[in-house]
């Protein structure tokens, strides 16, 4: 990063950028607030200072001081400290979580690199003037001074949010392979700010996309939900598409994703991809279960033909085709046991809500057994809404989903309650949270 040894700061006072601290929620506001009377500095930083600016409602709040994480533990109640890279602070509310990061420093020099170039070791704390060089993007990069509300600006991180432009810090190809994660991350702001990529920040990634391979199979699987239920999934999948680097999330799977070939999945996977959208816009829980069951359905289909072909029984092809799929989806992502549950009781159930279809006029109480099963069976309201949304592709005939959605229990009943009820933001971070307990680290690493 050449640029790096002559930081200029520039400092925009409240008035002309427009923003005030009274934008913040009243969580990070208080973060700040705190760590500013205990005598440090203390920024709202990211994502929700480009939203703020963008006049759109940021989705979480982040936090950069001087402090040590020891120091900003002390000034919580509730707060801890995670990740064993490189440590940050999570100040924990009743229905926010603020994320304290201590600003990042060290020379890339000093950080230690695997061959690739990718960070293995990083926990060098730093001042304002090196951390800005550690992030993604100059969008990314605006620091909003509690103690001033000033906008702290080194990349003119300003100009590119009101040209819509999205560009690396520093020479984009090492920071891809310093970090891979941040082309998918390039691919999710471009669709969901509707910003353009830089000619230098694309070209690279045709470059370094092979290394998306080295991230872990847990992070991308983080990552991609993140991609597919950040608000913009559709668009999101399509500048993955351009990008070329569908095929690193979802291997084979990728060759059936072309908008433009009706003989492809994409009619389904839009649908799918479109309803989490639209929820997402809504502030409505969206469930990542029924997302992937959705992504591979017709693949799904597919290796049932296959199994079927070999005479196998139709119960046991579903079965054989649902390993068969899960395991594609493996090579690159690493789905939790419990998700992948969720997806295969969605998939089982949907032969049989075919089969066992209610008639118009029949009330609960009239149910056959095998009918009443299928209601208290888990995952039910999720099967049903999936097979409501296969009948908007007209793979599935629309009397039968409305026929099952009169006995379908409300959305957001206690059998959803595990994954459905969880807004989109939160999947991330309580995954995170559970692995990182349990001595993980899949904190935003690379920063
Ligand atoms: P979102 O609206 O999705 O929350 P965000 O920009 O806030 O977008 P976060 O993942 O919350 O993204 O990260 C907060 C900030 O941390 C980013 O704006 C960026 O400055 C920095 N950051 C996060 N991940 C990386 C990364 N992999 N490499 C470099 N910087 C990163
Ligand atoms: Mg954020």
């Amino acid at each position: 990063m050449s640029d790096k040894t002559t930081p200029i700061q520039t400092r925009i006072p409240a008035e002309t950028h427009g923003i005030s601290l009274n934008d913040l929620s009243e969580n990070a506001r208080f973060v700040l607030e705190r760590l500013h009377e205990g005598g440090f500095e203390a920024y709202a930083v990211g994502g929700c200072v480009r939203d703020l600016l963008r006049g759109r409602h940021p989705k979480d709040f982040d936090v950069v001081t001087d402090a040590r994480p020891e120091q900003v533990k002390r000034l919580f109640k509730r707060a801890r400290i995670i990740g064993r890279r490189f440590k940050i602070v999570h100040v924990v509310f009743r229905d926010e979580l603020i994320e304290v990061t201590t600003f990042r420093g060290g020379d890339a020099a000093e950080v230690k690199r695997a061959d690739g170039g990718m960070i293995t070791r990083d926990n060098v704390f730093g001042t304002i003037d090196e951390d800005v060089w550690r992030r993604d993007f100059a969008c990314n990069a605006l620091y909003l001074d509690f103690a001033s509300g000033e906008l702290v600006d080194y990349v003119e991180g300003l100009t590119d949010i009101h040209s819509g432009r999205l560009r690396v810090i520093g020479e984009p190809e090492s920071r891809y392979r310093e970090d891979p994660v941040r082309m998918l991350r390039a691919a999710r702001f471009a669709a969901k700010l509707g910003f353009h990529l830089t000619d230098d920040s694309e070209r690279a990634i045709a470059h370094c996309r092979d290394t998306i391979a080295d991230i872990a199979p847990a992070r991308l699987f983080d990552e991609t939900v993140k991609l597919l239920q950040g608000g913009a999934g559709r668009q999101t999948v399509l500048e993955l598409k351009r990008l070329g680097l569908l095929a690193y999330l979802f291997d084979d799977l990728a060759t059936w994703i072309e908008p433009n070939d009706p003989a492809s999945d994409w009619e389904l996977i839009q649908a799918v991809l479109e309803a989490t959208d639209d929820r997402v816009a809504k502030d409505l829980p969206v469930n990542p279960a029924f997302l992937f069951a959705g992504l591979f359905w017709r693949m799904l289909g597919r290796r049932r033909m296959h199994w079927l072909h070999q005479r196998v029984p139709a119960d046991d092809a579903l079965v054989l085709a649902a390993d068969d799929v899960l395991a594609v989806a493996a090579r690159r992502l690493m789905i939790p046991r419990r998700l992948a549950e969720i997806i295969r009781a969605i998939w089982s159930l949907q032969p049989e809500l075919e089969r066992d279809s209610p008639s118009a006029n029949q009330t609960a109480s009239s149910l056959s057994d095998e009918q009443k099963a299928l209601t208290t069976a888990p995952w039910f309201r999720a099967a049903v809404d999936f097979l409501c949304l296969r009948s908007r592709t007209r793979e599935v005939d629309q009397s039968i989903c409305e026929a099952w959605r009169r006995h379908a229990p409300e959305r957001g009943g206690a059998e959803d309650a595990s994954v459905d009820a969880l807004k989109p933001s939160d999947f991330g971070k309580k995954r995170r949270r559970r692995r990182r307990r349990s001595g993980g680290n899949r904190q935003k690493a690379g920063v």
